[in-house]
């Protein structure tokens, strides 16, 4: 610590005493000889007079270069408001600091936009500038929004017995659907790293490995055309349990999501519960899709409406006559449907399910295969060539030949659940570094160009178009 400092929001609790507060010039007016500061620092605003006759002679010569977004030290006397000027929108409304002294940190220049309400500023302005945009209240509600999300994820689940763990960036890769981010290996010449699309298959290696109860906040990557909302890297709350139905994740799931709303929204109300549970089928037939969004009242911003979304089918057509995974290949078909999967496997349904919320899905996992020869038949019907089965997934067929335990988990989208009770229209921003539509960070620059020493050393050569 610089010296003893008081936050901003406590100032509040020393009335006539002097204290110290550091901060950012949040906003300037200057009346006749007075000037009014709004100082700001990340526990709130306050507002700070200057008055000429009341400050030290380096304040004095400094009171008229002092700028928006400077970075000031204050030392002042915490004075009570007159009873007119008292701001009931201000957690420190009912006082004011009478300035003694100053001290500049640093200066600043013009901020590019104004750090006020943003949502008519050009958004890659901002994310150029992000350091500014945090200044701003909304960034910093949603991010201390996320923080609470998160904490109340970690508490929860450590309550019930589960173990945080970290999985591999470095990987190889897992196949749900999305095209993968590789990373060339120096040391291994023309060999690749793999960016993990989600850690589904070290989860159920973990369950193999007689963990039980696995999370992970987790980063996911997945290098897709972008579409509206997705970032290439994002975060999943990533749960996998053993020895578990299907109704045993949904109860875990649906009760972690109550509480998370009553300890972080209260503000919100949950439309039904217990969730209501619709097939894939009577969704897609009832609503045309298979997240469906449910309010009664879509204008009231506080209104939630969850509902579970099961039985979805185990695979869908990819377009060029053959199967793709609906969801990934290490659901477990339904036990009803699996004499169909030699001869009509479009009809087979998985055990698999989606938590959906006011039209969004936020959540999708199974109950997953752990027969070797179950899953071995899945990758043959999915028309992968045994010798690829092998080489891509041969360690999974491998471990469940060690008493691989029956599990099944799933995985809420973070960036997902905080942007709905954030109220925000887009992840974006709830997310404190997030990329473009296109996938560049304005910011750091990325992606970028690597000198061409590097790329040797990677073992690359660019083609150029
Ligand atoms: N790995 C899956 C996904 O990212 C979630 C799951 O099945 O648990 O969608």
């Amino acid at each position: 610590m610089l010296e003893l400092r008081t936050p901003i929001r406590e100032t509040v609790k020393a009335l006539g005493q002097e204290v110290v507060i550091f901060g950012w010039v949040n906003s300037r007016r200057d009346m006749g000889k007075l000037a009014f500061l709004d100082m700001r620092d990340s526990s709130g605003l306050m507002q700070v007079v200057l008055v000429p006759a009341e400050l030290s002679e380096r304040a004095l010569g400094l009171m008229s270069d002092i700028r928006l977004e400077y970075c000031l030290k204050i030392t002042g006397i915490v004075n009570k408001r007159g009873e007119k000027q008292i701001n009931p929108n201000l957690e420190t409304g009912a006082v004011e600091l009478l300035a003694k002294d100053i001290e500049i940190f640093n200066l600043s220049k013009t901020p590019p936009f104004e750090l006020g309400d943003t949502k008519n500023i050009h958004e890659e302005l901002r994310m150029k500038y992000r350091y500014l945009d945090l200044r701003t209240d909304r960034m910093r509600r949603n991010i201390i929004l996320r923080d609470k999300v998160i904490t109340f994820f970690r508490d929860f689940l450590h309550r019930e017995g589960f173990i945080e763990f970290e999985t591999p960036i470095l990987t190889k890769g897992t196949p749900e659907g999305s095209r993968e981010y590789l990373v060339p290996s120096r040391l291994h010449d023309g060999k690749f790293y793999v960016l993990p699309q989600s850690p589904q298959q070290f989860k159920q290696l973990l369950m193999v490995g007689g963990m039980e109860k696995y999370f992970q906040i987790a980063r996911c990557f997945r290098d897709e055309d972008q579409r509206g909302d997705r970032q290439p890297e994002f975060t999943q709350l990533d749960l996998e349990m053993s020895f578990v139905t299907q109704e045993d994740v949904l109860a875990l799931n649906e009760k972690m999501m109550i509480e998370l709303v009553k300890t972080v929204a209260p503000e919100k109300k949950i439309l039904q519960v217990p969730f209501p549970r619709i097939s894939y089928r009577d969704s897609m037939e009832k609503y045309g899709n298979d997240k469906p969004d449910l309010r009664q009242d879509k204008t009231d911003p506080n209104e939630l409406a969850f509902a579970w979304i099961v039985d979805f089918p185990m695979f869908e057509t990819d377009g060029e006559g053959g199967i793709q995974a609906a969801h990934h290949p290490f659901c477990m078909p339904h036990p009803e449907d699996v004499g169909l999967l030699d001869t009509e496997p479009l009809k087979v349904r998985a055990a698999s399910y989606d938590l959906v919320m006011n039209g969004y899905e936020l959540s999708s996992g199974s109950i997953r295969i752990h027969h070797r020869d179950l899953q071995n038949k899945i990758f043959q019907l999915l028309g992968i060539p045994d010798e690829l089965i092998q080489a891509r997934f041969g360690h999974m067929l491998e471990a469940f030949e060690y008493g691989a335990p029956p599990h099944g988990g799933m995985a809420p989208g973070i960036d997902r659940i905080v942007m709905l009770l954030a109220n925000e229209p887009n992840i974006r921003e709830v997310i404190a570094f997030p990329k473009t539509g296109d996938a560049r960070d304005p910011l750091m620059g990325a992606p970028s160009e690597i000198e061409e020493k590097r790329l040797r050393e990677a073992h690359i050569d660019i083609r150029k178009k």
